[in-house]
């Protein structure tokens, strides 16, 4: 840590005995008002038992350490204060009443655990945004719709747009209902299409009722819903190629043409598909949008190599959503000490970031709130990754940045990866369909 690092203990007021005031922020006699972001990590260690406050109570508070030179101090705060390189004045501390003395060995306890990690670091988040551009537009043009829909008559959305927490939130506040159940949509009223899109019947029935009709679908996903239906169509078996992980818009691809798609889920299972009886030369591939295109790619290749004159669709019809989310995770995992998803602790979507993170081998931490970060985790760390999952509430983001700013200098920067399609030499439209958008079919 640099050398204006200070440890000290300095006589404060306003502590009662059988508690400890984890400092918010304290005006400092010689340095004037000392920042603490970091307050909260330091509450909530106590909280957990690091160390074990022993059953006394836990507040966060500003202290006044000037208190104490003018003869009131009845407590002692525990402190340690850096200044950063435009002389702002950085620290962390803890006071307890100064009768009770093992209280304030567990503060000085506390503060020299985390004073131990104090010094400059590089943070990098990953991918800051969570949401792919097809699932922003979704979001964007249903609650455009819900706008102007008469509030006792809500907008449904049939399922649940693929998108982060707070988004869907939004939908919820303009009075967006979710169903899974055309039923539930009264007659007359508007049903919204996710971007990832709904099953065939789906948009018959909605049709046949005569619902407005609010279709996000994406795009691109639709581009893909239209390839199984076309080469279902022609007369093809359709390999839709899902990988490993499940995603909401397997189930309406396969509603294009049920009976002709056998979905593959990973290399091995090329050569199992005889036994479905498929004619070698008729086949197709299609490529499940909301995957990594990676993920796709040894699929492919194996059922290319087992089935010479199989077809399929464009590459460049291809979404790189999920393969750009991905490399992000994985460039930034592997240039840190430590990588931290921010999410919930059921959220598959955090599940799969954690396991990208994890490929390269160091260390990864799930985070679900920013007092879960553990002074352990931080020991020899030096970079620091962050990712964030949809379930993160936005606000997760800038409190955990908060709270590492207050351990030491922090350079944040941010890191994407984003595959685009090249323009052509000539200047002409590559083959790339429309970008990722909704349109308002018949509302
Ligand atoms: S096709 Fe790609 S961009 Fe469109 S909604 Fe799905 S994941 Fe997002």
């Amino acid at each position: 840590m640099n050398r204006t690092m200070r440890v000290e203990r300095l006589s404060v007021s306003g502590v009662r005995p059988g508690e400890i005031v984890v400092a918010t922020g304290v005006a400092h006699p010689e340095r004037g008002p000392v920042g603490s972001p970091a307050a909260p990590l330091l509450a909530a260690a106590l909280g957990r038992g690091e160390p074990d406050p022993g059953g006394r109570r836990i507040r966060l508070h500003p202290m006044d350490g000037a208190a104490g030179a003018v003869g009131t101090g009845d407590a002692v705060l525990v402190m340690a204060s850096y200044l950063e390189l435009d002389g702002r004045a950085v620290g962390l501390g803890a006071a307890a009443h100064a009768d009770d003395r093992a209280a304030v060995d567990i503060c000085a306890e506390l503060v020299a655990q985390w004073a131990g990690l104090l010094r400059s670091r590089r943070l990098l988040v990953a991918a800051p945004e969570p949401d792919c551009a097809g699932a922003r537009a979704g979001v964007e043009t249903i609650l455009r719709a819900a706008r102007v829909a008469r509030r006792e008559v809500p907008v449904h959305v049939y399922g649940r747009p693929v998108a982060a927490v707070d988004r869907i939130a939004r939908l919820a506040e303009a009075g967006v209902a979710f169903t899974d159940d055309l039923d539930a949509v009264p007659d007359g009223s508007v049903v919204a299409f996710p971007p990832h899109g709904v099953p065939l019947p789906v948009r018959a029935e909605a049709a046949a009722r005569g619902l407005g009709v609010v279709d996000t679908t994406c795009p691109l996903a639709a581009l893909a819903h239209r390839d199984v239906e076309a080469y279902a169509h022609r007369g093809d078996t359709v390999v839709l190629m899902t990988g490993a992980r499940d995603t909401a818009g397997e189930w309406v691809s396969v509603s294009q043409a049920p009976e002709s798609v056998l979905t593959m889920r990973n290399a091995a299972q090329a050569s199992d598909l005889q036994r479905f009886g498929v004619d070698p030369e008729r086949l197709s591939l299609v490529v499940q949008t909301g995957i990594p295109v990676d993920d796709a790619a040894g699929m492919i290749t194996a059922l290319r190599d087992r089935y010479p004159r199989v077809r399929g669709q464009h590459y460049d019809a291809l979404c790189y959503a999920a393969t750009d989310r991905a490399a992000a995770v994985r460039s930034v995992a592997g240039a840190v000490d430590l990588t931290l998803v921010l999410g919930a602790a059921d959220d598959p979507d955090a599940g799969q970031l954690e396991a990208e993170a994890a490929a390269g081998g160091r260390a990864v931490r799930r985070l679900a709130a920013a007092g879960e970060l553990a002074a352990a985790w931080l020991t020899g760390v030096n970079a620091i990754g962050v990712v964030p999952a949809r379930s993160a509430p936005g606000a997760l983001m800038p409190q955990v940045l908060d709270a590492l700013a207050g351990l030491g200098p922090l350079s944040v920067t941010e890191r994407e990866v984003r595959t685009a399609p090249r323009p052509a030499v000539d200047g002409a439209a590559p083959g790339f369909p429309a970008q990722p958008g909704g349109t308002v079919v018949d509302a």
